[in-house]
C-alpha cells in the first residue's frame, strides 16, 4: 500500500509541477545566514516548497528527487531564479537594502548547456547585480572529469557569480575532487554538528575542514547550527557563517522582511 501511495505521489507531482508553477503553488521561502563574528543577517538561502491545494505542505524530501529522476527539476529551478530575481527588484524599487540570496541548483540543471545563460538572462532582465546571487552546487554532484559541469561553472564565474560548494562533507564524492574546483564557499555540512556536544572529535574534523578551506581558499559556512555551543565554538574557530535553526528556520519572504523591519534581524551586508 505505501509502495502504492508513493508511486501514486510521484506520479501526482511529475503531472502537477506545471500547474503549480503556473498558479504558483511553489513558494519561495527564505532562510537567514548570519555573519559568525557580529551574529547579523549577511545572507539567505532559497528554499522551495510546494503548498498543493490536495496534498498540502509539501517540502523538498517529496518533490526534488522525483523532479530531478523525471527531468523537471529545470523548470522548479528556474522558476525559484525568477522568484527570486523579482523580489530582489521590488524590494530595490522601493529603496529597500538588498541582501544575498543563494541558489541551488542540480546536477540535472547542467545538463542543460543554457543553465549559465538562462540565470543570467533572469538577472538582466531584473535589473540584479551578480553579487547578490551565489550558485550552490551540491558536493555529492561532483566528479573528476566531469567536463561538462565543469564548463558551465566556469562560464557562471567568468560571468560574475560566486560558486558555493553545498553539503561538503556529506559523503559522497571525497576530498579529491576539490583539487579541480574552484569554489569561493564552503558549506559544512550539518551532519559533522551531530553529536557535537561532548565529542571531542567532532571538534577537530570542524576545526581542521574550516583549515583546510582557508588554504584551499574558500571562505566556509556550517549549516545545521542549532545551539550556542556549536556557534561559538565555530565563531573561534574561523568559520565566517553561519546558518541553522539557533538563527531562524527557512520563512517566506514576507516574514522575513517583517523580522528585519522590527529589528528581530539585523544586517552584516
Ligand atoms: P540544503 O540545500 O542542504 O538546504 C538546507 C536544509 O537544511 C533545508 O531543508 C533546511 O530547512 C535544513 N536546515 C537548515 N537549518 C537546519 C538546522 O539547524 N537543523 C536541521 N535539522 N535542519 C536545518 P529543506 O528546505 O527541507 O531542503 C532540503 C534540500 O532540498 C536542500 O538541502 C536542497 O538540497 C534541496 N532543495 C530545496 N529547495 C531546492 C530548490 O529550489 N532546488 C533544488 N535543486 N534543490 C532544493
Ligand atoms: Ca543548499
Ligand atoms: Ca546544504
Amino acid at each position: 500500500a505505501s509502495m502504492a501511495n508513493n508511486f501514486q505521489k510521484k506520479q501526482y507531482i511529475i503531472n502537477n509541477i506545471d500547474e503549480a508553477i503556473k498558479n504558483e503553488h511553489i513558494k519561495v521561502y527564505y532562510q537567514p545566514v548570519v555573519n559568525a563574528a557580529s551574529g547579523k543577517l549577511c545572507g539567505l538561502e532559497a528554499l522551495a516548497r510546494w503548498e498543493d491545494p490536495q496534498y498540502g505542505f509539501l517540502s523538498p524530501a517529496d518533490f526534488i528527487q522525483t523532479l530531478e529522476e523525471y527531468y523537471q527539476i529545470y523548470k522548479l529551478d528556474m522558476f525559484v531564479v525568477e522568484k527570486v530575481c523579482r523580489n530582489l527588484s521590488q524590494r530595490k524599487n522601493r529603496g529597500m537594502p538588498l541582501i544575498p540570496v543563494s541558489l541551488n541548483f542540480s546536477r540535472r540543471d547542467f545538463d542543460s548547456l543554457n543553465l549559465a545563460d538562462d540565470v543570467e538572462a533572469c538577472l538582466q532582465k531584473y535589473g540584479i547585480d551578480k553579487k547578490l546571487i551565489h550558485i550552490e552546487v551540491t558536493e555529492s554532484t561532483l566528479s573528476e572529469n566531469d567536463e561538462k559541469l565543469k564548463e558551465i561553472l566556469r562560464r557562471f564565474r567568468s560571468n560574475g557569480y560566486a560558486l558555493w560548494l553545498d553539503d561538503f562533507g556529506a559523503g559522497y564524492s571525497g576530498l579529491n575532487v576539490l583539487k579541480e574546483y574552484d569554489f569561493d564557499m564552503m558549506k559544512i555540512d550539518m551532519k559533522f554538528l551531530s553529536g557535537f556536544s561532548g565529542n571531542t572529535k567532532a571538534r577537530h574534523i570542524l576545526k581542521n575542514i574550516i583549515t583546510m578551506a582557508k588554504e584551499l581558499d574558500m571562505s566556509t559556512l556550517t549549516e545545521g547550527v542549532e545551539t550556542d555551543e556549536a556557534y561559538q565554538f565555530l565563531k573561534e574557530n574561523g568559520c565566517e557563517q553561519i546558518q541553522g535553526y539557533l538563527f531562524g528556520r527557512p520563512m517566506p519572504g514576507a516574514e522575513l522582511y517583517e523580522k528585519i523591519k522590527t529589528g528581530i534581524y539585523q544586517l552584516d551586508l
